[in-house]
């Protein structure tokens, strides 16, 4: 039987296998700053730090609560509901949006997936790539083939048509 530290494990191995998925293609990125939409304890954060050097990465949280060693300036730090903040950056042609909000819970998960979707489209350049555990579903999101080490439907990784 599947544990919850299962499916945790698989979520961030899934998480980290995308985002060095799209850094190995980097090169054909768009321009654009990269945003992280769920910013939590700054593990994912730290990451695309190093996985795309130069980057401007800007995240948005209800706080800026990542541990000391990755705390992102405050000022690339967009506080408040996400459904909200993130309208207010529409037109930001992000390179790459990585979305980590999940909560586990099927009727909350539900209500994300309602606003998710525009809002990452709000954010993204064309050829852009997005990120995200909870499915995106929108006719400008084209869903792209996984890394063969993440399972179906754990993660799921995106292009902007
Ligand atoms: N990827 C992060 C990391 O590596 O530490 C973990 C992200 S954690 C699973 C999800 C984060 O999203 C939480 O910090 C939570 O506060 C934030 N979050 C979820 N829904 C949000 C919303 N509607 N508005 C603002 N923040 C939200």
């Amino acid at each position: 039987m599947r544990t919850r530290l299962d499916d945790f494990i698989s979520r961030i191995s899934a998480q980290r296998d995308i985002l060095d998925h799209i850094a190995a293609g980097q090169a054909s990125l768009p321009d654009g700053p990269i945003l992280e939409i769920g910013l939590g304890n700054g593990r994912t954060y730290s990451h695309l730090r190093v996985r795309f050097p130069g980057r401007h990465i800007i995240a948005f949280d209800r706080e800026n609560g990542a541990h000391g060693s990755c705390r992102p300036d405050d000022d690339d730090v967009v506080i408040g509901d996400i459904a909200e903040t993130c309208l207010s950056y529409t037109g930001t042609r992000a390179a790459v949006v990585h979305a980590d909000i999940g909560t586990g819970y099927r009727e909350q998960d539900a209500i994300i997936r309602e606003w998710l979707p525009s809002r990452v489209v709000a954010v993204l350049a064309h050829d852009g790539f997005a990120a995200s555990g909870l499915e995106l579903k929108h006719p400008e999101l084209e869903e792209m083939p996984l890394p063969a080490s993440v399972e179906s439907g754990r993660y799921f990784l995106y292009r902007r048509r």
